[in-house]
């Protein structure tokens, strides 16, 4: 199928011909036909599976064929997303897409100064991508209305809820207009997930890609049992070895994320950490180095990682396992996309061990253990 046979108009199209994207994903077949039909969506389906092109797409279009010309801008279509760095995705993700539309779009995400944002909203805009924090914020400061929104993406649900941002959103759906498409995403649908997507979607049409089993299925997974201590030596043992993949290593916190990155500089391995008390522009600047090759190695915590869309990440190392199973498989899905072959290795000391056995529960897989001698 071509994103042609897929209706798609002009402008989008040239956009996406100079982006390189030949045919549509799975979930661009799937979801763009009946979003473009104004249908609500449930999409089950994770990052890296091309779902952002998959709802931006149709409500580009949406908006370009409902143009009304000559009157004030203002924002018809909200997608909210639970963190910055997907926040800054999203908004680039328009940017590539919407740019022989004449559409506005602008991103608002906390922990930064809000004058340049604010600025931006001054100027009129169509599409305003949001973290939930900060959007309340400039509502309540009256920057905001969301009285004119015609589309709303709710996306990755489930980190929503993981990330405590169930409240925000529970206080934002009340100030959307009855009259409204939604696109609700969520890679995994835990009852409280599945509780909401039932209050907020009506009819919703359903589309599901790539399921957990067959996201692990291209990704070589190996664990090693080693007790805390002995991690660090393990990692750069293993860093020493792989030299020439791009590896992003999972902490579970911030401090540890700081810790692995001492001692992997003390060890000469160039590597910078990143985590939610890192500057916003510190965050940016490593993973900038990381995707342009000038970092080989970056550490990371689950939240800080989210949604990081790195071509080519060879290895993914869970120094730490983390408390549910699922984050296993967001973590190790930052390997092996698009058909590319990954790896994920995994950490796993005498406390951790129980975790593993629901891992395996939940993808169906045993995990092979790897044994080496440092
Ligand atoms: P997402 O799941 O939205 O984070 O997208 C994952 C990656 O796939 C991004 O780097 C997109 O730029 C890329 N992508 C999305 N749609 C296509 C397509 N039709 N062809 C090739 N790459 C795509």
């Amino acid at each position: 199928m071509t994103f042609k046979e897929l209706k798609i108009i002009d402008p989008i199209l040239k956009a996406l011909d100079e982006k390189g994207y030949e045919n549509p994903t799975p979930i661009q077949e799937q979801a763009i036909i009946p979003v473009l039909s104004n249908n609500d969506l449930l999409g089950l389906a994770q990052t890296g599976t091309g779902k952002t092109a998959a709802f931006a797409i149709p409500i580009i279009q949406q908006l370009y064929q409902n143009k009304i010309v000559g009157k004030k801008r203002e924002i018809k279509a909200l997608i909210l997303t639970p963190t910055r760095e997907l926040a800054i995705q999203i908004d680039e993700c328009f940017n590539d897409y919407a740019k022989y539309t004449g559409l506005h779009h602008t991103v608002i995400f906390g922990g930064v100064n809000q004058k340049p944002q604010v600025e931006k909203l001054k100027h009129g805009v169509d599409i305003l991508i949001a973290t939930p924090g900060r959007l309340l914020d400039l509502i309540s400061q009256k920057y905001i209305t969301l009285n004119h929104i015609r589309h709303f993406v709710l996306d990755e649900a489930d980190r929503m809820l993981d990330m405590g941002f169930i409240h925000d959103i529970k206080r934002l759906l009340p100030l959307l207009p009855k009259q409204k498409q939604t696109l609700f995403f969520s890679a995994t649908m835990p009852e409280m997930i599945s509780k909401l997507s039932k209050t907020i979607l009506h009819n919703p049409v359903k589309v599901e890609v790539t399921p957990v089993s067959s996201v692990v299925d291209t990704i070589e997974q190996g664990l090693f049992f080693v007790e805390k201590p002995q991690k660090s030596e393990l990692l750069v043992h293993i860093l020493g070895k792989e030299k020439e993949k791009t590896v992003l290593v999972f902490s579970r916190t911030k401090h540890g994320a700081d810790k692995i990155a001492r001692i992997l500089n003390k060890k000469g391995i160039g590597c910078e950490a990143i985590h939610g008390n890192k500057s916003q522009n510190a965050r940016q600047r490593a993973l900038t180095n990381f995707k342009s090759g000038k970092t080989r190695v970056i550490i990371a915590t689950d939240i800080a990682a989210r949604g990081i869309d790195i071509a080519n990440l060879g290895l993914v190392i869970n120094y730490d396992l983390p408390d549910v199973a699922e984050t296993y498989v967001h973590r190790i899905g930052r390997t092996g996309r698009a058909g590319q072959s990954g790896a994920a290795l995994t950490f796993c000391s005498s406390e951790e061990y129980t975790i593993i056995k629901d891992i395996q529960k939940l993808t169906g897989k045993k995990l092979n253990t790897v044994s080496v001698s440092i």
